[in-house]
């Protein structure tokens, strides 16, 4: 076997000596000497060494096969780019470019002016603002237009979206008061209207993005609402969560309320993801009213939560796909995967298939099978995408389902699969067409782990 690369740092490769001495301890500690191996065999820990070495030696940020189905995976970074976006990206990324610069005056320009433009031609709304992600935006607009002051949400409303963001929590943090109405399942209009006082500064309706309440409910459609602001001169915020630019229902997905709605319904202010629906990278948009627009812009916080170029170039190029919105659904993955025919579905499923069976692996049970894939990061979550994916069994000789999957997900690059019934499901909704040559690859070396029996364990890094 080779030696550690010779141009290594040193303390990397002292590093991986020391843990890799400190799992042998641990191991030998714990009495886990393996049948018929000698767990000091000098081969044997050159080997874990070189394991370890070459795991702190890679970037800890890596591609990974997203072989779940779940289209807007937050864990796996929610959605991808469009390849066609690529190439603008490497130029932003590695040259100096006019972020802040008026190319017109020679002087300083304006970060937001790359996008905001754009926004305004594709929802309709007069001004708009981008900063880090939605979280930031739903701060900075609460903190803007409700400090020390009351917003009236329903308690239908009050979503958790997980990793720690609940609309309370948020609302505490911005100093606005939370000013509840109206029931889990039923909030009518009269509710509202009781709750309007004088320190009420904003009427604010939230997506429920992740969950649905059925059966005996109500809520308060958004142009009542509006038309409720507008009566008593207050303003109507609308979290969108997801938010996106062109109606799913004609791809045949479920209606999702889209930007332009709410603006048209005569919401003053609208804030989305960029990495849901809309299939860009993380942000979060703010369109509206020129005049609040102007006043978020003004607070410092701004600051705190502003958007990193590489962003926003990545932004501004899939916005520009929205201008041809049938384009758009085809080149920007979330949309395309979203939208996809359970034919070509099918037909990558047998492809991947396909490449597994020629492996020829005795023991290993490969199938089709009926699915459904989920959209994720909290959009319509009521959505039954009918997908096809592929079932990996096991039996005698083979790694067990558990073990396989955590060889996968071991792999360089990792495939994150589903198990289910005591199968592998690789969903192929989710499957690049050149994820299939990694897939096979990865389940070929599983198998072989499983025959060498390497004690896998002791080299996770
Ligand atoms: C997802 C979501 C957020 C948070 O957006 P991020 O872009 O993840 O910060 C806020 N509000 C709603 C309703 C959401 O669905």
């Amino acid at each position: 076997m080779d030696d550690l690369p010779v141009g290594a740092p040193h303390g990397l490769k002292l590093r991986a000596a020391r843990e890799t001495a400190a799992s042998l301890r641990e191991v030998i500690l714990a009495g886990g000497f393996t049948d018929g191996q000698d767990i000091l065999d000098p081969e044997h820990i050159k080997r874990l060494l070189y394991l370890k070495f070459d795991a702190l030696n890679r970037p800890s940020l890596r591609p990974v096969v997203n072989a779940t189905g779940v289209v807007v995976h937050t864990n796996l970074g929610r959605s991808l780019l469009p390849r066609c976006i690529f190439k603008d990206l490497l130029e932003i990324a590695g040259r100096y470019s006019n972020l802040e610069y008026n190319l017109d005056s020679g002087g300083r320009g304006n970060r937001y002016s790359h996008v905001e433009d754009l926004l305004c031609e594709l929802t309709g709304a007069e001004a708009a603002l981008v900063v880090n992600n939605n979280a930031a935006a739903v701060l900075i607009i609460l903190e803007t237009l409700a400090k020390g002051k009351e917003v009236v949400v329903s308690r239908g409303e009050l979503v958790e979206i997980g990793g720690s963001f609940r609309i309370p929590d948020v609302m505490s943090r911005s100093g606005a008061i939370l000013k509840e109405v109206g029931t889990t399942n039923k909030t009518h209009l009269k509710d509202y209207e009781s709750a309007i006082g004088p320190d009420t500064a904003l009427l604010l309706k939230v997506h429920q993005s992740n969950f649905s309440i059925i059966g005996f409910t109500k809520s308060v459609p958004i142009t009542e609402l509006t038309e409720l602001g507008s009566r008593c001169g207050i303003s109507v915020y609308e979290d969108l969560g997801s938010g996106v630019l062109i109606d799913l229902s004609r791809y045949g997905l479920m209606h999702e309320p889209t930007v332009q709605e709410a603006l048209k319904a005569g919401v003053s202010v609208v804030s989305f993801s960029g990495d849901k629906l809309l299939g860009g990278p993380q942000a979060g948009i703010i369109v509206g009213r020129k005049e609040i627009i102007e006043k978020i812009k003004a607070n410092p916080l701004n600051r705190a939560v502003r958007i990193d170029k590489l962003t926003l170039c990545a932004l501004e190029g899939v916005l520009r796909l929205y201008r041809d919105p049938e384009k758009a659904v085809k080149t920007i993955p979330t949309l395309d995967f979203l939208t996809q025919d359970l034919r070509a579905i099918q037909t990558r499923a047998k492809r991947l298939l396909a490449s597994l069976k020629a492996l020829k692996i005795d023991g290993l049970g490969l199938g089709l099978k009926e699915t459904i894939s989920m959209a994720g990061g909290g959009s319509l979550p009521l959505e039954r995408l009918r997908s096809v994916a592929v079932t990996v069994k096991t039996s005698m000789g083979l790694a067990s389902i558990a073990d396989m999957e955590r060889l996968l997900r071991k792999n360089d690059p990792p495939v994150i699969v589903r198990t289910e019934d005591d199968a592998i499901l690789m969903d192929a909704r989710t499957i690049l067409p050149d994820d299939i040559p990694i897939i096979t690859t990865a389940v070929s070396k599983a198998c072989c782990a499983a025959a060498d029996d390497v004690p896998l364990g002791v080299a996770e890094a």
